[in-house]
């Protein structure tokens, strides 16, 4: 049986177009764009219009998505985002060039395992700018490169920070400056130059187009920026860039007039919560074909103005169709999807993956 909606729609050309946007903003600064594809799985034809946008370097926080990608593009430098496992140094040797550490136990084990594959493995060592996820607390930092330098089959590339992720903390020329005198110090005190500074994601955009990223940082890791064209402290779409590379299509199961408040004792709904009702009279209410199992409902935005979203369960998306009277069973509704929505579209086995050109 071929079922074929709910789906959702990659435009190629659009993830081409973004990634140009966003290399319109790097280049004249020299800055290294790393195409992260972790929100799509790393689905090999998106990362392709990624390279063919002008990406050099792909990033993805799972061993198996770098797995796909190194089989598809097997001389494209690969990044590994998630601090490697320990149970995971055996495939971060063998399917990233470069991964992003904090932990000296971890690089012992990824030197080891690099000297055995007969590699050189290069990380990036994570400094913790108070957003308090990954990373090195920056008094420790010292004692840690001094440490990972003595280790044979690893090389260390730089310094690397991730803000706005849990903390939400705003990439900043205070906290980005923080890393640049930090990078600054631990090539005095080693006597080395570090060829790489990594100074964020998609939420240190903005400091390019306001000229606020201090000099040195000549990396960013770009996943939201390429993928929905925006960045990520206030969700602005960047020139030349577009929103809607990706769209969602549902159909509707039923179209019926109904009261807008249901009808006997109100106890918990399907997922344990008391449910409060506005009465807005009679409706025209459809049922789509989507529910909490392909898409999180809060992640939907809707492409038609007249349409609102009443609710979600597992199975099932209910709105309000009052306004488009054309609308009946068997028609399509789409949807753009915000981060979260796409992530869950993506990961969803219901959901049809679907690409044009
Ligand atoms: C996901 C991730 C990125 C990319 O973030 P976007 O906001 O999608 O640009 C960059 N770095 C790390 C470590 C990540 O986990």
């Amino acid at each position: 049986m071929h079922v074929s909606l709910p789906e959702i729609v990659t435009d190629l050309n659009k993830i081409r177009q973004n990634t140009e946007a966003v290399l319109v903003l790097t280049q004249p600064l020299g800055i290294e764009v790393v195409g992260v594809t972790k929100v799509f799985l790393g689905e090999p034809q998106i990362a392709e219009a990624m390279l063919q946008g002008g990406l050099r370097m792909l990033a993805d926080s799972r061993l198996e998505n770098l797995e796909k990608l190194r089989q598809a593009f097997p001389h494209t430098p690969l990044m590994l985002l998630r601090l490697p496992g320990i149970s995971q140094v055996e495939a971060t040797v063998r399917l990233a060039d470069v991964s992003l550490n904090s932990e000296l136990s971890i690089l012992e084990a990824l030197s080891q395992e690099a000297s055995r594959q007969g590699k050189t493995h290069r990380v990036i060592i994570m400094v913790d700018l108070g957003d308090l996820r990954e990373g090195v607390w920056p008094e420790n930092l010292s004692e840690l490169i001094k440490d990972a330098l003595a280790l044979p089959g690893i090389r260390i590339d730089g310094l690397g920070v991730n803000l706005a992720c849990y903390g939400g903390v705003v990439p900043s020329e205070t906290n980005l400056g923080q890393l640049v005198e930090l990078t600054v110090e631990l090539e005095k005190e080693f006597g080395l130059a570090f060829p790489v500074l990594s100074g964020g994601n998609s939420a240190s955009l903005p400091l390019l187009m306001n000229k606020t990223l201090p000099v040195k940082v000549n990396q960013l890791r770009i996943g939201e920026g390429i993928a929905l064209g925006r960045e990520t402290v206030k969700r602005e779409l960047l020139p030349g860039a577009t929103g809607d590379t990706f769209i969602l299509r549902a159909e509707i199961l039923e179209a019926h007039e109904k009261p807008s408040v249901p009808i006997g004792e109100i106890g918990q709904d399907a997922f344990g919560e008391v449910p409060e009702f506005k009465d807005e009279g009679w409706q025209r209410r459809g049922i789509l074909a989507l529910g909490r199992q392909d898409v999180p409902p809060d992640g939907l935005l809707l492409r038609d103005p007249r349409l609102k979203i009443i609710g979600a369960s597992s199975d099932h998306l209910i709105i309000d169709l009052s306004q488009a009277p054309e609308l009946k069973v068997g028609s399509v509704v789409e949807f753009n999807l915000t981060y979260g929505g796409l992530l869950g579209a993506m990961t969803s086995p219901y959901v049809e993956k679907r690409y044009i050109k």
